[in-house]
């Protein structure tokens, strides 16, 4: 059929899907001088050289003091509450991946909700203080989207009710503000590594810590307790990060700045064409603070020609797979709803919000082709 190629319908078809994010992936040959290393000095696990040069690399790059590797960000999170023996309740954010709130119910926790601020997305400060109780021992607030959460107002809160802040800093990685890294605010702040996240160790994590004493606390939990051959002082876990992991992640460093720098400008071209498109709201750049452009929400508002969900499916249908994140809520799974601070109306900015975002493909591979066919999608119903 000579009609064929030329057919609108037929040449969507043969259109490349293009997902939300794709991993950071070096080539083979780059890795495999790494894995012969491994296979040269036969220590595959349990704090080995690559462990330790990503440590210090990733302090390093970071600009922090200390980090513990992690086998996964959710068991980093589980560690980081136990690190600090933080009990009762604990004031988090509806408006997140659900591991947040989850290693707070397996340390037994209990999790109250607080909603979020409309122009950050992030923990509200103002209404953190209506939701502490004497049971209250921490507060764990997300950056979401790797925007930075009002660090300096959750300090004086936590200060004055003398309470922890751990930083769910999953998105984070490489955020800065105008005082240096965003990691270095709160008692802790956990990472994750996952093939999904802007520097991944294909599964992996880290809790970010200041002092040496709290590290090694951090260091025998993730190994079951263990201190030395004859003491074990905790109920740790096993959340230690692998050699090849490791040595993944060393391999992935150098490829972060080159990363930065495509994913930065995806956000300004999408910046750029989506400006003045009636009904979809973008998220402002954050003043002093240098992003790591890991996501590209946006707010698909009542003037827009169709609803987020309709927008969802016809970018679906254009082979274009954006994500609602996040939506649901967490305080709308099964396991938290029955809280009093799950209830929908103590979380009026968390629902609306979850209702209308949409996060936009982004990620260094995608192609200026690609990113068009993206802007067209949503250009083309005005
Ligand atoms: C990805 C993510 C986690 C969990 O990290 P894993 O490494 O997948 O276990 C936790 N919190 C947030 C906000 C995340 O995005």
């Amino acid at each position: 059929m000579k009609t064929a190629r030329t057919d609108p319908v037929m040449s969507l078809d043969t259109k490349k899907n293009i997902y939300v994010t794709q991993p950071l992936l070096p080539s083979l040959e780059e890795f495999l001088p790494y894995l012969r290393e491994i296979w040269d000095n036969k220590i595959l696990t349990n704090g080995g050289p690559f462990h330790q040069r990503l440590e210090k690399a990733l302090c390093e790059y970071l600009g922090i003091d200390h980090i513990a590797l992690f086998t996964n960000g959710t068991i980093a999170l589980i560690t980081a509450l136990q690190a600090l023996r933080i009990t009762g309740e604990v004031i988090t954010t509806p408006y997140s991946f659900v591991a947040t709130a989850h290693s707070l119910l397996w340390n037994g926790i209990k999790p109250v909700f607080v909603d979020i601020d409309h122009e950050t997305f992030n923990l509200d400060p103002a209404k953190i203080e209506a939701a502490i109780t004497p049971q209250t021992t921490a507060i764990l607030p997300v950056h979401c989207y790797g925007y930075p959460c009002n660090v300096e107002a959750i300090q004086e809160i936590a200060d004055e009710y003398n309470l922890k802040v751990i930083y769910d800093a999953a998105h984070a990685f490489g955020v800065k503000n105008a005082m240096g890294s965003i990691l270095k605010h709160g008692d802790l702040s956990v990472l994750s590594f996952h093939a999904t996240k802007v520097f991944n160790t294909f599964e992996g994590g880290a809790i970010v810590c200041s002092d040496v004493k709290t590290k090694r606390r951090i260091d025998n939990l993730k190994n079951f307790g263990i201190v030395d051959e004859v003491t074990v002082v905790a109920p740790g876990i096993n959340g230690k990060m692998s050699e090849i992991n490791a040595a993944f992640g060393m391999l992935q460093l150098q490829h972060m700045e080159k990363a930065w720098v495509r994913r930065k400008e995806i956000d300004s071209f999408y910046r750029k064409h989506l400006t003045g498109v009636g009904g979809i709201k973008q998220f402002e750049e954050a003043k002093e603070v240098t992003g790591n452009f890991s996501y590209f929400p946006i707010l698909v508002q009542s003037e827009y020609p169709i609803t987020r969900d309709a927008l969802y499916e016809h970018l679906k249908d254009r082979k274009i797979y954006s994500r609602r994140y996040f939506y649901p809520l967490i305080s709308d799974f099964p396991m938290y709803r029955g809280l009093p601070s799950a209830h929908r109306g103590n979380l009026p900015i968390a629902d609306e919000v979850s209702r209308k975002v949409l996060c936009l493909p982004i990620y260094p591979a995608l192609s200026c082709e690609e990113q068009e066919r993206v802007i067209d999608a949503i250009r083309e119903l005005q």
